[in-house]
């Protein structure tokens, strides 16, 4: 039995036994300060260079791919192209957090996101601007793949986000919004009908292959074990600890909501592996 199978049965249990109705955010007991589950993570992202580093290992090695393909590059062959997710890939939503964690949240509030979102707070991710700029300016074309939904002003909103940051090919034609899937391959494909694409960016693994898109703890990391030469080849992929498919894989979504179940489901994942003093 799979390690993942084994939580999965263990939390069923966890919420078996705790059986309380689904607690909403209103209803919700905001959690004090010194036991916000997301405290640490939030920290590591606002405050750790070692957590910037990664981002500017990221883009030299994207860069690395990007002048091999170019002094590689026959006459006869596609346009290059580089594939890049949005959100903790080129950009960074600190604030956000940082609004979580003053208003006593400690797990993703949608309805915050979305409110926040619309006012464009988000900045470039460390050694973003510099390698889309190196991009461009050798005539390699960025596409963006996002999954956002924030109504009729998704596209629009995203589009500004890119716009504001500085990228370059921030255009309708280069940035597809996903606001009823998170399966970005039908994109990706159609890029590479008439592109040669050199490196994908991301910070969830679902943004290189939907093959990744399984709720299984112990499948991703064999899946991702079993893919182990594209990392840092042409899949790019960026640090996140608070966001992402890796949560989906713990509690079955990837927006589970503030509840005293969840806070236990999290406590398991956290001790998934666990000492036991002896004596
Ligand atoms: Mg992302």
């Amino acid at each position: 039995m799979r390690i993942a199978g084994y939580l999965s049965i263990t939390l069923s249990c966890w919420l078996a036994a705790c059986a309380p109705a689904p607690l909403t955010e209103n209803n919700d007991p905001a959690a004090s300060d010194s036991s916000n589950n997301l405290l640490y993570a939030v920290a590591w992202k606002q405050t750790a260079a070692e957590y910037e580093a990664l981002y500017l290992q990221g883009f030299n090695m994207a860069r690395l791919q990007v002048q091999q393909a170019l002094a590689n590059r026959n006459s006869t062959d596609k346009p290059l192209a580089v594939i890049s997710d949005l959100d903790d890939t080129l950009l960074l939503a600190h604030d956000y957090w940082g609004y979580l964690i003053n208003a006593d949240r400690d797990f993703f509030d949608d309805i915050a996101w979305d409110r926040w979102i619309a006012e464009q707070g988000v900045f470039p991710s460390p050694g973003a601007l510099e390698f889309l700029r190196y991009c461009a300016s050798n005539g390699i074309e960025v596409f963006y793949v996002t999954n956002r939904d924030q109504g009729d002003i998704t596209f629009d909103l995203a589009l500004q986000s890119l716009q504001t940051a500085g990228f370059p090919y921030a255009d309708a034609e280069h940035l597809t919004v996903l606001r009823e899937t998170s399966n970005k391959e039908a994109v990706q494909d159609s890029i590479r009908e008439n592109h040669k694409v050199v490196v994908m960016l991301g910070d969830n693994l679902n943004d290189f292959s939907r093959k990744f898109y399984v709720t299984d703890v112990s499948e991703r990391k064999n899946l991702v074990h079993g893919e182990q030469a594209r990392f840092g080849q042409d899949y790019i992929i960026f640090p996140n600890p608070t966001d992402g498919h890796w949560i989906r894989a713990i509690f079955g979504e990837s927006e589970p909501i503030a509840s005293a179940q969840n806070r236990t489901i999290l406590k398991a994942a956290a001790t998934l592996r666990a000492w036991v003093p002896s004596g």
